[in-house]
Parts: structure tokens; sequence; C-alpha cells
């Protein structure tokens, strides 16, 4: 059997691994000793679990003074806290192979790169010597370096990465996720594709047997696999008579989503930056709870259970985070133009410090009752140049759409994509027929 330690330090790596090498991480303490090269032949998952059950453990170890890794070839996955030496020292390989490799110019960069997640492939001979260090420097390139007599070699080979645009067009008869899924996206790009138009479409309640989608998407391959859908450029949905639309765009250094005349789909800021929770109290004169007299509310209350998660309602920065009087732990987010927003008794905070950018969106903290609270809820101000409003009543803020210059290379790049769509649109309208 394999020393205990090797065994730890191995893990699975199959072939859909090794081809999946930077996409997926590998996590797993079984060795599979198979020879990569030969990948091609063996795409099926049925071939690939066969050889997972036939080759579970290592080969004996030959000879008693023989590393203990035997020959052939043994996949690791660089695990949290490690380095190439230490993969080394849990393998019994002498660090003298990894100097004389890292002699090779560019190996050393590379090797010194190598660190938590990164799957590394070696070939040992029959006397359990280094043979081969293979890793893959980036999804498109793999580095073999090889020792013969203490001398290295490397050989970098291309692993051209395609990428195409596709399009996956449909009518919906079963339901969006089912459609699209058959129409080839991922469920990922359908998660996306919510998240894009959750503003404006409800993908469980709203949308009917008879709409239409239409998705223009990155599809990227590799040696013949598809490794991923790549990002969601274009989407189109006819429902109920109405069209949305999504294009995705580079606007101050983020990719955003914009309707066709480059207004963002993302509000400002969210009116109820909660989930699951009840409105408990309104803005406006109340007798207090705790201090039992009038006195004016300046914020919305949500109920909910604690630990809840409070959401940041806007882009932004934390002006604020920590106890503040009454308010108990509190968060203070700063959105520009005289807008902010504070979330008041929480049981914990989010990751988020003082001074940090934030997402809309994300979790700054957790529903409680620190402070002066009955019971947990969210305390929610809304403020306008320090002025607290009523979330609920004021008009939120419409984000600026794209002008100028940038509203021309907007439509430029869209204009590809709706040619796309209006083609496959034509298409379904004349299948419905
Ligand atoms: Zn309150």
């Amino acid at each position: 059997m394999p020393h205990p330690k090797i065994q730890n330090a191995l893990s699975r790596w199959t072939h859909e691994h090794w081809f999946l090498a930077g996409v997926f991480s590998v996590v797993g303490t079984m060795v599979i000793a198979i020879a990569p090269g030969m990948a091609n032949a063996m795409r099926e998952p049925a071939t690939v679990s066969q050889q997972e059950n036939v080759l579970l453990t290592l080969p004996e170890a030959r000879e008693p003074q023989s590393a203990d890794a035997g020959s052939g070839w043994h996949y690791v996955l660089v695990k949290k806290g490690q380095t190439l030496t230490h993969v080394f020292k849990e393998l019994n390989l002498p660090l003298k192979a990894m100097r004389q490799m890292m002699v090779v110019p560019g190996a050393r960069k590379d090797m010194s790169k190598i660190g938590p997640g990164k799957e590394l492939a070696f070939e040992l001979n029959a006397k359990g010597e280094l043979m081969t260090l293979a890793f893959d420097r980036d999804e498109g390139t793999r580095i073999e370096l090889s020792l013969e007599d203490g001398k290295a070699k490397e050989n970098i080979i291309q692993r051209e990465v395609d990428q195409e645009v596709a399009i996956a067009s449909g009518i919906i008869k079963k339901s969006f996720s089912y459609d699209a899924k058959q129409a080839g996206l991922t469920t990922s790009s359908i998660n996306k594709l919510a998240d894009v138009f959750k503003y404006d479409i409800d993908f469980v309640e709203d949308l009917n047997d008879g709409d239409t989608f239409h998705v223009v998407y990155e599809d990227q391959w590799r040696e013949g696999q598809r490794m991923r859908n790549g990002a969601v450029l274009a989407a189109r949905i006819v429902t109920r008579g109405k069209t949305y639309t999504a294009y995705r765009f580079t606007h101050n250094g983020e990719a955003q989503y914009f309707d066709q005349n480059g207004n963002p789909l993302k509000k400002v800021l969210m009116r109820i930056p909660i989930e699951f929770a009840r409105l408990s109290s309104t803005f406006g004169m109340r007798n207090h709870p705790v201090l039992g007299r009038m006195r004016m509310h300046k914020g919305v209350d949500y109920a909910a259970r604690a630990g809840t998660p409070i959401m940041a309602a806007g882009d932004g920065r934390v002006g604020f985070v920590g106890w503040k009087n009454g308010y108990g732990r509190a968060i203070v987010i700063d959105h520009g133009q005289g807008r902010s927003t504070l979330y008041g008794h929480m049981s914990a905070f989010g990751k988020y410090k003082m001074g940090q950018h934030v997402n809309q969106g994300v979790t700054i903290g957790y529903v409680g009752m620190s402070g002066l609270a009955t019971g947990p809820h969210l305390h929610y101000e809304f403020m306008i140049n320090h002025q607290q409003v009523n979330p609920l009543k004021v008009t939120m803020p419409k984000p600026l759409p794209l002008s100028g210059t940038q509203l021309a290379s907007f439509k430029a790049s869209i204009a590809p994509s709706i040619a796309k769509m209006d083609s496959m649109e034509r298409g379904l309208q004349f299948a419905k027929r």
C-alpha cells in the first residue's frame, strides 16, 4: 500500500479533470494510475468511472528503496498552504530534481507560481525517479518539464481555447429553465439571466407557454471539448407581447447590462434590502415600543428571523460600521450624490469594513435586535443629504443611461447580437405558424 502521507498528497485527476483543469477545483484523496496524453480516447464518462473503479489505489512499490509513489503518472492537487516544495517532500522526491527543473529559463517563474488549487502531474520511472512534471500555466498552455541525467527540458504545449458566439432560442413550452436547457444553455447561464432580468421579470411567475427567448452567449471550447458557457452577451425575452432586452457592455471598467437604448437594467437602489421579511413598522410618528413615548420613526422596520441576511441596497462605500447607540450594530452606506442608507439592530456584520466598496445585493450583515429593539428586525433608513425620507414613498433615482461616444460604441457592439436574434425570431415565428 502507498505511504499514507503520499496518499494524502495525491489527488484524483481523471481525464475529465485534466481536461477541465482550472475550471473546476478537484478535491479528492484517491489516485488513478493512468497515463496522460490519451485523453482523446476517453471522453465517455462511463469509461472514466470504469477506470476509477479499477485503479483506485497506487501500484505497490516494487523495491523498498524506490520512491513510495511507484512508477507511472501521479496526479496531485496542491492543497491550501502548500507550495511545490511541500508537494515534492510529500512525494519523497528530492528537492534537487525541483532545482534542476528550475534551471530552465521561464520554468522557474511558472514553478514559483504553483500554489493551492493547482493540479500537477508527476511521471516517475521504475526507480521512482522524477521524469516529468506537467501542469497548466493557464487554460491554453501546458508546461511539461522532463529530466534526463539531471538535465531539464521544457516543452510548452499550446492548447487552443476557441471561443465562439452561440445563440440559444426557443419557445417556452414547459418552463423557461427546461426549454432554455433544451436550447443548449447551462444552468449557470440560466441563473445569470434570471439575475440580469431580476428587476423586470420573475422567471418563475411571469413567463408563460408561447413566450420566446433568445440568448447570445460565448461558448468556450478546447480540443474539441466544450469547457463552459461564457458570458451572456445579449438576451431578448418576449412575454405577454412585451419585449425585454439585455446587452452586456463594459462601462466604467465593469461589465453591466443595458437595454437596447443604453439604460442600465440595474436600479441604483433596492427599495427593500432584505428578503423573507414582513414590514412591521412604517415611517412617521409612532409610540416608541421601548421608550414608550411618541417619537418620529425615521425609517422602516422589517421583522425577520434573527440571522436573515441584510443586503446593500445599492453600490457604495461603507461610511460607518459599528455600534451606534439606539441603533445597535449598524452600517451606513454612502451611495454618492447625497444618498445614503442605514441598517440597524444587526446581530452580526458581514465582511465589509469602513471605507470599503460594496456592490448592490451583497450581504453586509444579519438581522438581530442589538440596541433599542423588542424583537429581531431590520431598521432601514434612506437618507437624502442626511435627511431621512420614507424609502417606500421616495422616487428611486434612475441610473444614468449611456450617452455620447459610450452610447455610440454600445450601439455598434450590440448590432451583431440584434441581427442574430432578429433572424432567430423570424424562424420561431415561422415555426409557430
Ligand atoms: Zn425602526
